[in-house]
């Protein structure tokens, strides 16, 4: 099978594929290794040794007649996930030697349903970052433009899709970093509700916002992941027992019989006036095409950023606490005789990245005795707030349509000296999971730059479903 064939595969032609006999698990397998090599986009931090013995059993269980729809599909996974025997980094330093003991859950069930690990993902290190350049492992590049951002923490996901170098990702989605990078890089993203998907195996960076997601070419693919990774979860406390969902069955589902918001806070202030436009274009053809909509309000968006900033920070300082290079294999000292705490200075400082020690600072800050109240608790009351803001719009309708992103990929080092301006750029995204409900982004459409542009739909906690009819419909109305 020839490279050029693999343009922006999706799970219906793979298996169509296998079916036909016009290539196997392990020829598609090799294929998007052999692009992995020649990569030019730093989107992968290392490769799954086993990819092809994978494939190749993969290859076997379909002949028998044993396979699921994922049997023999190749995966991508976000380096912050943990693969049993694969070194999972979390795109930092202080974990730069640490191979994973165990598998997480969603690789358990992924590996169960027949997925090949090509390998891990660069990202942001411990997720934190909108562009990928917070990874020790270097920036990540943006495939529709080399001197632009992918977007993050998920970039290497994002940009791995994209460049063709798998059909499928995993990321994860704390404020925005499924959505945002999925925007930027024009595939589909999906962060689930919280609670949806077990975090079990995710290295956790703001436990209470954290969720693992899909990421793919279409919105149907993101059906087909999300049905094999939602669930319960014994060892994850969080995850939910609530019912899952037919997710490959909402894809067919009426989507006239849906009211979509269009909340005004997302419309005002400091959006790309292109990003606007093409939304407002995406909102006049779903009226054209019979789908109710109405304007609605969420009068705390405002506030979301800076809640976020502070609730995220004050759980990243305490879950960042455990790594000090001795538990898990991390960097290792040249020097000797040195006392307890010396160590923790040492291996902290020089394993953490500027950007983690600014918000385990801030973090702590915010919880120390005297600042708590007025910044912890007070983001907390804004956390009810925006979930009563949503409670009160989704009684009113099912999905929200909105942007991910109030630009389209910005520049390498454009921010990056600007923490302020980054934290900006997640304004559209931080309330979906403050508020624990699931949203999916799309791409639309190219800005003059011919850069992506995504749309953002929000839904209810556990309404997944309605993202996938709604998203299905646009994306059919795009084609
Ligand atoms: N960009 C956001 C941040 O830096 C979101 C990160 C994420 O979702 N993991 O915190």
């Amino acid at each position: 099978m020839a490279i050029s064939d693999l343009k922006k595969l999706n799970i219906d032609q793979i298996q169509t594929g296998f079916k036909t006999g016009n290539f196997s698990s392990e020829e598609l397998t090799q294929a998007y290794l052999n692009n992995i090599k020649i990569d030019k986009h730093n989107a992968f931090i290392s490769i799954n040794e086993q990819a092809l013995a994978e494939a190749k059993q993969a290859d076997k269980q379909i002949k028998a007649g044993q396979g699921t729809p994922l049997t023999g599909i190749p995966l991508a996974v976000k380096d912050i996930i943990v693969v049993k025997d694969l070194k999972a980094t979390a795109g930092s330093k202080i974990l730069e030697n640490y191979v994973a003991t165990y598998d997480a859950t969603v690789i358990q069930k992924l590996k169960q349903a027949g997925m090949v690990i090509l390998g891990k993902t660069n990202c942001d290190e411990f997720a934190m970052g909108s562009s990928n350049e917070n990874s020790y492992f270097g920036p990540v590049l943006n495939p529709h433009d080399k001197e632009r951002v992918p977007g993050g923490s998920s970039g290497g996901s994002a940009a791995a899709i994209a460049a063709d170098l798998a059909p499928i990702a995993l990321g994860t989605d704390t404020g925005g970093s499924i959505r945002q990078p999925a925007a930027f890089c024009g595939i589909v993203g999906l962060k689930p509700s919280y609670g949806r998907v077990s975090r079990y195996g995710s290295m956790a960076m703001a436990s209470s916002l954290d969720q693992i997601g899909p990421m793919a070419n279409t919105v149907r693919d993101i059906a087909h992941l999300i049905s094999a990774i939602a669930g319960f979860d014994k060892n994850d406390a969080t995850s939910s027992k609530a019912k899952v969902g037919d997710y490959l069955a909402a894809l067919d589902q009426d989507a006239k019989k849906l009211t979509i918001g269009i909340p005004k806070e997302y419309f005002s202030g400091g959006i790309d006036p292109e990003i606007k436009t093409a939304i407002e274009g995406q909102i006049r053809l779903l009226e054209k095409a019979g789908l109710k909509i109405v304007e609605v309000s969420l009068p705390y968006t405002d506030y979301a950023l800076a809640a976020y900033y502070l609730l995220m920070p004050a759980e990243v300082s305490s879950n960042l606490a455990r790594y000090d290079s001795l538990r898990y294999g991390g960097l290792c000292l040249e020097k000797k005789d040195i006392s307890l705490d010396e160590w923790y200075k040492e291996v902290r400082s020089i394993g953490f990245s500027p950007e983690s020690k600014r918000r385990i600072m801030l973090g702590t800050y915010i919880l120390s005795a005297g600042y708590y109240d007025a910044y912890y608790k007070q983001a907390q009351r804004v956390r009810t707030l925006i979930k009563q803001d949503f409670a009160k719009v989704f009684s009113q309708v099912d999905v929200l349509l909105t942007p991910v992103t109030p630009s389209t990929a910005f520049k390498l080092g454009e921010k990056s000296q600007d923490p302020l301006s980054m934290y900006l750029s997640d304004v559209f995204t931080v309330s979906a999971n403050i508020g624990g409900i699931c949203g999916l982004s799309l791409p639309i459409g190219k800005d003059k730059n011919n850069l992506p542009i995504g749309l953002q739909l929000l839904a209810d906690a556990y309404a997944e479903e309605k993202l996938l009819t709604v998203g299905n419909f646009i994306e059919n109305l795009n084609k």
